[in-house]
């Protein structure tokens, strides 16, 4: 059986930096945990940040410019945290090729897990379309990354 990786936020862990979760009760999602195909992770918990912690973004470019090098990502405090999501980045991405998983379902707008747009631009709320460090590192390794929202293109995937 195919194995997918889901942001932790979305399975109820308050692991966000507002120490809440982002839980998805949705029926695929709850099929998938019922069989047993789920393997969950926080990238930015599993670099060591904490819960909670102070909000980031990238800044003038998305998770493809941080990977390249080109962007870094900070948090309203200033404090530069590029190394940390890289981390939490690799961390997602060993998981994945240690347990087979080629689907992955991450939680939008975050800069670690937005799969198809983040907040861009200095806390101003700024929506651009995107990816997030993790969910930029995921898909240039060859896994197939959706939203929440795509649970059902998701699921033909993993058949
Ligand atoms: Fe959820 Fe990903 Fe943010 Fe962790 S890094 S709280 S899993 S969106």
């Amino acid at each position: 059986m195919k194995k997918v990786l889901i942001s932790a936020c979305l399975l109820g862990d308050k692991v966000r930096y507002d120490g809440n979760s982002l839980l998805s009760q949705h029926e695929i999602l709850q099929r998938w945990i019922a069989e047993g195909r789920v393997i969950s992770i926080c990238p930015e918990v599993s670099a060591g940040m904490s819960i909670p912690r102070a909000p980031a973004e990238i800044l003038g470019g998305d998770g493809n410019d941080v990977l390249s090098g080109s962007v870094r990502v900070i948090e309203n405090t200033a404090a530069d945290v590029t190394g940390m999501f890289l981390k939490g980045a690799e961390n997602a991405l060993a998981l994945c090729k240690k347990q087979h998983i080629e689907v992955a379902v991450l939680a939008d707008f975050s800069p670690s897990c937005g799969s198809s747009a983040i907040y861009n631009g200095e806390f101003s709320g700024t929506k651009i379309e995107g990816v997030g460090v993790t969910a930029a590192l995921l898909i240039a390794n060859g896994i197939q990354v959706f939203s929440q929202h795509q649970l059902a293109d998701a699921d033909k995937l993993l058949g």
